[in-house]
């Protein structure tokens, strides 16, 4: 029974949602014409650092954009280590190269798939200067050890948090928790525009200065090249696509908390191992990932089943070509395995219990061969 094709993101029934709030902040923007470091960039980043809960948020190009700069705040370059998972999207350790420092890959947690604080302290080193926790699909890493173990080594943290931007460690918001956060607005992240887009936040007034010269090519005054930056702006409209979400992203996040335990329950129920979160930290799962075996004969058998599936990510970084001879590695068991088992589903907030029921029921028919 191959049923209606289920959307694995559902960005279409997100903006008939919004329609009028983006549509009409397009407009302004096209008004006034301030298509750079308009007036939306500056409110949109209020309200976010107010939101995360930090003294600032500076708005860029990207995600990755995000990373890069925070290492260049923070002045790491050739002859640094940054500590970093394995498995995590190419960017995390893409940045720490670009930067001309090298990437020193963790282990993970096998249940959350973060990074494995007792692996980070083992690699530190003369020469570690930061650790790069990741928080995968949604969930923050262990932010309190991890910053317990940097603040006796004198090292900075700067948070991946691409794909968490929401999410709750105890009381307080990723993106707030570190020395630095870094987000993605990417369009298929929990909060995303429709574009390319990021941001840094941090309770440094000197780093958060840093950021804001940095993005505009090291200005510390116009044509007044202070240090070296990029290019590396978020542009007026994205920022505006993101302050029409913001009208909706507590009730986005309240469903995907919602779905998220739901699923957990019903995959409990019918015995499908899953990425696990632990007490007093929440998902805003931008991914919702299970652990199956035999993941090439489950994911065909979804896909005729109309169910749509994707694998974040295939392979540990050290077994990409680009990066095998660039990173240094311990031991990588767990990271190995999570690469093999890996399954992410359907999720996003306007996913309803008829469609969840029927991946439920479709992935354990998969799972057990028929
Ligand atoms: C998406 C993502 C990034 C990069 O964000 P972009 O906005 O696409 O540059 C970095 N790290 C992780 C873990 C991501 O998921």
């Amino acid at each position: 029974m191959p049923g209606e094709l289920i959307p694995f993101i559902d960005l279409k029934r997100q903006y008939a949602a919004l329609k009028d709030e983006i549509d009409a902040g397009i407009a302004r923007v096209l008004d006034h014409g301030r298509y750079i470091l308009g007036p939306e960039v500056a409110e949109m980043e209020g309200a976010l650092a107010e939101y995360a809960g930090v003294r600032h948020c500076v708005s860029v190009g990207s995600g990755t954009d995000a990373l890069l700069i925070g290492l260049m705040a923070l002045d790491i370059g050739p002859g640094d280590e940054v500590i970093l998972p394995a498995f995590t999207f190419a960017a995390t350790a893409e940045v720490v190269i670009l930067a001309g420092a090298t990437p020193v890959l963790a282990d993970i947690e096998p249940d959350t798939c973060n990074v494995d604080a007792e692996q980070v302290e083992a690699l530190i080193g003369e020469r570690t200067r930061a650790i790069m926790p990741v928080s995968l699909y949604g969930q923050t890493a262990d932010m309190a050890r991890l910053s317990g173990i940097a603040a006796r080594r004198g090292l900075a943290v700067i948070e991946d948090a691409a794909q968490s931007f929401g999410a709750l460690y105890g009381n307080r918001r990723s993106c707030g928790l570190s020395t630095i956060g870094c987000t993605s607005f990417f369009p298929s992240k929990p909060l995303g525009c429709y574009g390319d887009g990021g941001a840094l936040f941090t309770d440094d007034d000197g780093l958060a200065q840093a950021f804001r010269e940095i993005r505009v090519h090291g200005q510390s005054a116009r044509y007044h090249h202070t240090r070296i930056g990029l290019g590396g702006r978020m542009d007026t409209l994205q920022c505006a696509v993101i302050l029409a979400k913001l009208k909706r992203f507590e009730w986005e996040i309240e469903r995907r908390l919602e779905i998220g335990s739901r699923y957990n329950r019903l995959f409990d129920e019918v015995g499908i191992e899953r990425v696990r979160q632990r007490d007093g930290r929440t998902s805003v799962f931008a991914q919702y990932t299970i652990l199956v075996d035999d993941r090439d004969s489950v994911r065909r058998r979804l896909e005729a089943a109309g169910i749509p599936t994707a694998v974040h990510y295939p392979a540990p970084l050290n077994e990409q070509p680009a990066y095998r001879d660039r990173c240094l590695a311990g031991a990588l068991p767990h990271s190995r395995r999570a690469a093999e088992r890996v399954l992410s589903l359907p999720m996003h907030p306007d996913l309803d219990e008829a469609q969840q029921d029927r991946i439920v029921a479709a992935v354990a028919q998969a799972a057990a061969g028929n």
